[in-house]
């Protein structure tokens, strides 16, 4: 098993394996730039840059980690990822002395992770925010149209998805404010408005696009994969009252559009590769442009915690994982372009939910409360239906490998009350 001279705990998230890239500044001093996560530290890829360490790949000499986003690097597509990739393993590997005996460069090079300040892994164009676990379509249509109607007809079709605001995509840690909106509880004639009540977490996993395509070009299946730079764990926050209310005809607006929170480590596709496997059989037979018989899931368990604001310790109120998802990410990158939209590097793509077939294993809310009427416990008999001011969410994940881990961190944040007074004071 190939190693590191850095030293990693085999439950670490980022052993040499792994290396997946984010967007730093140093805490001491310094400006935004590029680095990947080994052990518990960062590997500054701008100090290796300057030294000439990239030296025969795309990158060098053109300053691409000295960013403060991934785009750019995003932009020169699998081949250089790969370089790049393979360039680092071997200077971070244990049998190779040129970082490990430089003891000045690695002072410079390797922060301690508590040093640094994460920020956003991209500028992010556009997000679009898809609809691919069969569970979570099927739990959720049974809620809201009953279980004749529960999938639409289209569903097992096609990608269901939707164009969601970048705007409001924030890094792993930042404070949610429970939104306000129109909501019109079945109790009521009327609508109302004021904070939203039934306030819900999604737990899926989000992709960064690569090169991308021209616009009025699409992206073949075959080739849809070349397109993922890397994947990152999001929570895709919702208002169900809200949405339950305006999602009629096209779909939910304000319910979702308030705050997307993602990790801030993006894991190649490529650390991935030994953990894929054939996803979900798909019947009836998709059209061609959608089929394929490579496996093109990946095995990810994926966990949630809620931790409450009196709460000792943190509650894990499900367990899921990426192989549910009906719907492969290259399946959703070609129909998201089948039609000649263009995507960009940098953009997000998410998976929408991903529960999986057990009760524990459902990515919401909203499908393990069954829509608020089976609170679940989650300490001292404290109990949860929808997410209370205060509340702390973690959703964290990770590829089991033999003695290490392909992990993606986590993603988390806190719900901040309302801002209560904001619609009475437009009217004074
Ligand atoms: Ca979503």
């Amino acid at each position: 098993m190939m190693k590191s001279f850095i030293e990693v705990d085999p439950k670490s998230h980022f052993p040499i394996q792994n290396l997946p890239y984010g967007v730093f500044r140093p805490l001491m001093m310094g400006g935004p730039r590029i680095g990947v996560a080994i052990g518990d530290y960062v590997l500054d890829l701008s100090v290796l840059d300057a030294e000439g360490y990239f030296d025969g790949t795309d990158v060098d000499g053109k300053g691409v980690f000295e960013q403060a986003s991934l785009n750019e690097f995003m932009a020169l597509g699998t081949k250089t990822w790969r370089d790049v990739r393979s360039r680092i393993q071997q200077l971070l590997h244990e049998d190779e002395s040129i970082l490990r005996d430089n003891y000045a460069l690695r002072d410079i090079a390797l922060i301690p992770q508590k040093n640094v300040k994460m920020l956003l892994p991209a500028q992010i164009g556009d997000y679009t925010d898809f609809y691919a676990s069969k569970e979570h379509a099927t739990n959720v249509g049974i809620m809201f149209r009953g279980k004749e109607n529960a999938l639409m007809p289209n569903w097992t079709h096609l990608p269901v998805g939707y164009h969601g605001r970048a705007s409001s995509v924030v890094l792993s840690g930042t404070d949610v404010r429970r939104p306000q909106g129109q909501t019109k509880p079945a109790n009521s004639n009327a609508p109302l408005f004021g904070p939203s009540c039934q306030l819900d977490l999604e737990l899926e996993v989000g992709w960064f696009i690569g090169p991308g395509n021209e616009r009025g070009k699409s992206i073949a299946l075959e080739n849809a994969e070349e397109q993922i730079f890397g994947l990152v764990l999001v929570n895709d926050w919702s208002a169900r009252d809200i949405q339950s209310w305006e999602y009629q005809p096209l779909g939910p607006f304000l319910a979702k559009s308030f705050a997307t929170s993602i990790s801030p480590w993006v894991v190649p596709l490529e650390a991935l590769e030994p953990f894929r496997i054939a996803g979900p059989d798909q019947e009836p037979e998709p059209l061609p442009y959608l089929r394929t018989n490579k496996p093109s899931s990946f095995d990810i368990h994926l966990e949630v915690n809620l931790q409450g604001e009196g709460m000792k310790n943190s509650k894990t109120i499900s367990t899921s994982n990426f192989r549910y998802l009906y719907w492969s990410m290259a399946q959703q990158i070609a129909h998201h372009t089948v039609g000649g939209c263009n995507l960009r590097p940098g953009d997000l793509l998410a998976s929408g939910t991903i529960s999986g077939p057990e009760k524990e294993m459902r990515g919401s809310l909203l499908e393990l409360t069954w829509r608020g009427t089976e609170p679940i416990e989650i300490e001292n008999g404290e109990q949860r239906v929808w997410l209370e001011d205060g509340d702390q969410l973690t959703i964290t994940g990770w590829c089991q490998g033999e003695g290490y881990r392909i992990g993606f961190g986590e993603v988390t944040g806190r719900v901040l009350p309302a801002l209560k007074q904001s619609y009475t004071l437009s009217h004074i």
